[in-house]
């Protein structure tokens, strides 16, 4: 990659880069952040399993992953980029002292105490609304918690997408148990689970920390995704897990995915969980949005017009945690000022975070959008061509990311080709003028954006 792409660009996005485990046709690598692991995904991730494949044509697949503690790597990142890759991979969760100790205190907490994490009181089955995309779900936690341990239910595996209830489902199955008394319940994150587990054999009270866990009726680990790769916690959850269900008791479970697609899982462990009842939390919808925001406008006793509740459920449309958290920054507001909530006041306050929730396009996206809409190919973005036929289209769609994205001319230009900023400017004006004269263009070119923008 260093002769491709240079020494620059190398030291800044590829030199960081340490080798994960290498599980039959996949390799994982591994990187320091989140917006490393994006960037080099987007712009390196083809070229770098080409490269693999070249190289060991048994890998097919190379996966980009943040490092976390307790990650299995090759070696520490050389500081000269060199030998990283050479070295076998060696698992480094032994050392569990020196990730313990470098962990928030609040983390290696004792392991005999708070083994039931505080549930939040606001998370009950009563404040959950419920909508298409999260009946089946709500069902099935409600049956559990009226019924643990049923037959077809256990272990019960809610997945779903960041913000869609997994969490709210679960506090309310540990409420309603508690409610009705009688029975023990913990409930953890995967990731306290884990350092819960490194403390415990720390202070050599793993005995403990087992027998604690296994003793109570019900356990409920939240963002299991958060186990891919730390094996030693994986396989101390796989023993709990069976421990429990042999003898009874019931697993809560929740993640990001599905068993089947928690690749980095061990196999076994996925087919344990998805044994019990799996339910999906699908993508919010638009009504129940709005009646996700109807039902905390009502908690709250402050007034939101109708209108306001539907311009915010038709901007932010991902997560119901941003949802809710922008209709508390309007009723704040209200409160503490006295002032009705109207639409102009909504787009006043919210201004960030609406600005937020505009679409982000990518310049990928614009690039296939414009080329399926002329019908050329793909590869014609940043090819040399200049038949019309070519070149237009790719001046719209450089057009078209100079209006959508916030990438500069130079950064749009090195997308096309590596051209120039002034043959992006070109084509930008050049498409302006278009658009004025011919009336059939322009129509192509906005439905292009509404497209693009939707
Ligand atoms: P997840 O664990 O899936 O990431 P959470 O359970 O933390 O999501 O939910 C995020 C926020 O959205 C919480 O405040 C939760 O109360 C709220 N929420 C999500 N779905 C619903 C729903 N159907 N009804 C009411 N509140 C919801
Ligand atoms: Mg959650």
């Amino acid at each position: 990659m260093r002769a491709e792409v240079g020494d620059v660009e190398y030291r800044t996005w590829l030199q960081q880069i340490v080798l994960g485990p290498v599980d039959g046709d996949e390799v994982t690598l591994m990187l320091p952040t989140r917006f490393l692991r994006d960037w080099v995904r987007s712009q390196y991730g083809d070229r770098l399993s080409a490269l693999w494949n070249q190289e060991i044509p048994a890998i097919r697949r190379v996966e980009l992953q943040v490092m976390r503690p307790g990650d299995v790597v090759a070696a520490p990142p050389a500081a000269d980029g060199e030998g990283g890759a050479s070295a076998a991979p060696a698992e480094v969760t032994p050392a569990p002292a020196a990730r313990a100790a470098s962990a928030p205190s609040d983390r290696v907490s004792d392991t005999r105490s708070d083994l039931v994490a505080p549930l939040d009181q606001r998370f009950t089955f009563d404040t959950f609304v419920v909508g298409k995309p999260n009946e089946f779900a709500y069902a099935c936690a409600r049956r559990v918690a009226e019924k643990p341990s049923s037959v077809g239910f256990n272990p019960l595996f809610l997945y779903g997408g960041v913000g869609l209830g997994k969490t709210h489902l679960m506090h309310s199955i540990g409420a309603e148990l508690i409610r009705r008394g009688g029975i023990s319940v913990a409930y953890m994150s995967a990731e306290k689970f884990m350092y819960r587990f490194i403390a415990a054999i720390r202070s050599q009270s793993t005995v403990e920390f087992k027998d604690h866990l296994r003793s109570v009726d019900v356990l409920m680990i939240d963002d299991l995704q958060f186990l891919i790769g730390k094996d030693n916690t994986q396989e101390e959850f796989f023993h709990t897990f069976n421990a429990l269900v042999d003898a009874g008791r019931q697993i809560v479970v929740s993640a990001d995915k599905s068993p089947s697609d928690l690749s980095g899982l061990e196999d076994r462990l996925r087919t344990r969980l998805g044994c019990g009842m799996v339910a999906d939390i699908h993508a919010t919808t638009f009504e129940l949005r709005i009646s996700i925001l109807e039902a905390k406008a009502t908690a709250s006793g402050v007034v939101v017009p109708g209108k306001v509740l539907e311009f915010l459920a038709h901007k932010i449309t991902t997560n119901v945690r941003e949802l809710e958290g922008a209709l508390n920054r309007l009723i704040a507001h209200a409160n503490l000022f006295g002032r009705p909530i109207t639409l102009e006041s909504t787009q006043d306050v919210l201004h960030d975070i609406l600005k937020a929730h505009d679409r982000r396009v990518t310049i990928e996206e614009i690039q296939r959008k414009v080329s399926e809409h002329w019908n050329i190919r793909l590869t014609d973005m940043s090819s040399a061509r200049r038949a019309r036929a070519v070149a237009r289209p790719r001046q719209v769609a450089m057009y078209l990311a100079k209006q959508l994205t916030s990438r500069s001319l130079p950064e749009i230009g090195r997308k096309f080709g590596n051209r120039d900023h002034t043959t992006v400017m070109h084509a930008v004006s050049r498409v302006q003028e278009l658009m004025e004269r011919d009336t059939a263009f322009a129509e192509d070119v906005e439905l292009l954006r509404r497209m693009l923008e939707s």
